[in-house]
């Protein structure tokens, strides 16, 4: 009888996405409001399990799209996107919300300046899908108390 019972739960533990993926999900959904076609990238701000705020690439707020009126490159980069790490960031500040002690979830590994702009966001754990360019991240992570961790979709 209880074998059966343990059973049940495990099938119905299986169809459930666990809340890292079920976050990272929606991070992917973001990503496809983005508007440089160089790289999609989402990301979506969490604290005890409740969204605070989203975020995806794109212009300066009036500006013209890459997708419409092309890059703007530097070193290999374009550099005409606000980071939707960035984005998410900025969108808790227009709004007032705090996200210190958060989770941010990023369908990619943060760059370099948007890294120092969560650390000092006061957001404690960045959950990743891909990794994305910049080694730094990996070392000073773990010097600021910022837990790193690459998640998978797939069950
Ligand atoms: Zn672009
Ligand atoms: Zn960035």
């Amino acid at each position: 009888m209880s074998t059966e019972v343990s059973t049940e739960d495990s099938k119905s533990e299986k169809k459930r996405v666990s809340w890292d993926q079920y976050f990272m999900n929606i991070a992917v959904q973001a990503a496809t409001r983005a508007t440089c076609d160089r790289k999609h990238v989402g990301a979506v701000i969490v604290r005890d399990k409740t969204i605070l705020s989203t975020g995806y690439n794109g212009s300066i707020r009036g500006l013209p799209h890459c997708d419409d009126m092309g890059h703007m490159m530097e070193n290999g980069h374009c550099v005409a996107t606000v980071h939707a790490e960035a984005n998410a960031i900025i969108q808790a500040a227009k709004n007032g919300t705090s996200i210190d002690g958060a989770d941010i979830y990023v369908t990619a590994s943060p760059c370099w300046s948007c890294f120092k702009l969560i650390a000092n966001s006061g957001i404690k754990r960045i959950v990743f899908l891909e990794f994305y360019r910049d080694e730094r991240i990996l070392s000073v992570s773990k010097q600021a108390g910022i837990l790193l961790e690459q998640i998978s979709l797939e069950q």
